[in-house]
């Protein structure tokens, strides 16, 4: 979305109003219906974003989603289907899903089977008769889903959709393939909360994001699992797991409840750092305030997959991330943590203000590795700061990413470097009441980098348009505030 490129509005709002005035400009632009004067029109096949232009869809806002799973084996199709509530936002002759792969079956529109037709990763859903501006309705797509079905990324995703296990599946929905999965609004600006319906064998266990809701004994040996995900989220942060698990609860502060999703096998071998969780959660409590949902948890991953991913309210971490270091064990769970505030509470716009959410996860990452055993911010962001014209160069500017080089080093080291110049630039204790009314004004909702600029302006009490534009889009590496010694290294 283009809202990074307009010209700064009008400063010196109080908080509150600034806040309020950044929600309103961030509603996705499907909620600005087109003036169709009642007639009903096409809802739009993508919000536009300036990466992905077809993810998402415009038209309508999902409630909820009710995902059905009759689980089987490992890389096993099995049936599946996908019941969405929804609320249409003007009239509407048709409307899209993004879906990918699996084989559909039927898709109904308030139970009358609808028109259905698929293009590259387009479902369009033609219901019988029109749906009013405003109405409530009800769409159910059956099919046979293909978990074995993945997608492949040149950058720190590798691959991405269903990952199967020795003894069952995880998923990687990150960046866009929820709808390998299921048929969804795949953006991550659009958030609804999922109820999770999952039968298996009875010598499997089903996860999913949020709390268990039911575990019930159905006919043919095998057990439904209901789960409810509490808060909405992003398709890019669903979970849902099967495997041969053992589910390891406890406590964190304030009697949060903790739930580590382990296989058998890894229980013991990785309870040392699993058992950090409460600490890792004081620590950025401390900084960040309460954190922001109602559960936590780490499921660990049985896959040579080496990409941790931080799914709402349970955490994929790879085993490997689990039997290595200390320092670098700490340094994947404290960063996919620091998600659950960053990208996953406070909600990413467009895919452009990555930088926001990975940036951040690896500022607090390094922050608390410093104070434990780990390298010093400091002298990584020395470094960072020696790379960064080369990384502008070959990944784009940290709210410039284009689409091949989203998930380079750029949105991670290079992005926590512009926090740490603007930490350089207003001060620590200025830079916390920033990071504070960011999670704290933006919760459960979506933001840009333009209210990121805004806010931190507002809360510094000085225009940083200047100072972080040059950061954020520039071509050239600004000065370090406060280490004039610092040099950029010649682009090669
Ligand atoms: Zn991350």
């Amino acid at each position: 979305m283009s809202t990074n490129r307009t010209t700064r509005r009008g400063a010196r709002l109080a908080l509150a109003a600034a806040i309020t005035v950044a929600a309103a400009l961030t509603a996705p632009p499907s909620q600005a219906a087109p003036a169709t004067d009642g007639r009903p029109l096409p809802g739009a096949p993508g919000l536009g974003d300036p990466l992905f232009p077809l993810d998402g869809n415009g038209g309508y806002r999902v409630d909820r989603y009710y995902l059905d799973f009759d689980w089987q084996a490992p890389k096993t199709p099995f049936e599946a289907a996908t019941t969405i509530r929804a609320t249409s936002t003007q009239a509407l002759s048709r409307f899209n899903l993004d879906f990918a792969g699996n084989t559909l079956h039927a898709v109904t529109v308030d139970g009358a089977r609808a028109g259905a037709s698929r293009e590259g990763d387009e479902l369009t859903v033609t219901p019988k008769s029109p749906i009013r501006k405003g109405s409530s309705f009800t769409v159910k797509v059956t099919y046979t889903a293909d978990p074995a079905q993945t997608r492949h990324r040149d950058d720190a995703i590798e691959d991405y959709g269903w990952i199967p296990t020795p003894d069952g599946t995880v998923v990687y929905p990150q960046p866009n393939g929820a709808r390998m999965i299921f048929p969804s609004d795949d953006h991550p600006s659009r958030r609804a909360p999922v109820t999770f319906r999952i039968s298996t064998p009875a010598d499997r266990t089903a996860v999913a994001n949020g709390k268990l809701v039911s575990r019930v004994e159905v006919p043919g040996g095998r057990v439904r699992w209901t789960y409810d995900s509490e808060q909405p989220l992003s398709t890019q942060l669903v979970q849902l797991a099967v495997g041969k698990f053992r589910l390891v609860e406890s406590e964190g502060p304030g009697g949060l409840p903790l739930r580590d999703v382990v296989p058998e096998a890894l229980v013991e071998p990785t309870a040392e750092y699993r058992k950090l969780t409460p600490d890792h959660l004081a620590w950025l409590e401390e900084r960040l305030g309460p954190y922001p949902f109602h559960r936590y948890g780490v499921l660990v991953g049985d896959t040579d997959l080496g990409v941790a991913l931080e799914t709402q309210t349970l955490s994929l971490v790879p085993k490997a991330d689990l039997l290595g270091t200390k320092v670098d064990a700490e340094r994947n769970l404290v960063h996919e943590l620091t998600h659950q505030w960053f990208g996953n509470s406070v909600a990413l716009e467009s895919w452009s203000d990555l930088w926001v959410s990975e940036g951040h996860a690896r500022f607090y990452e390094r922050l608390y590795s410093e104070a434990h055993g780990g390298d010093s911010l400091e002298a990584a962001m020395k470094t960072a700061y020696a790379a960064h014209d080369q990384w502008r160069k070959d990944f784009g500017a940290p709210a410039e990413p284009t689409e091949p080089n989203l998930f380079k080093r750029m949105r991670y080291d290079g992005s926590a470097l512009v926090l740490y110049a603007l930490r350089e630039r207003v001060g620590d204790a200025t830079f916390q009441k920033i990071e504070r009314a960011w999670v704290s004004g933006f919760k459960g909702r979506t933001a840009s980098t333009r209210d990121f600029v805004d806010l931190a302006s507002q809360v510094a009490g000085e225009d940083l348009e200047g100072f972080l534009r040059p950061w954020l889009y520039g071509a050239k590496t600004p000065p370090m505030p406060g280490h004039p010694d610092w040099v950029v290294d010649p682009v090669t």
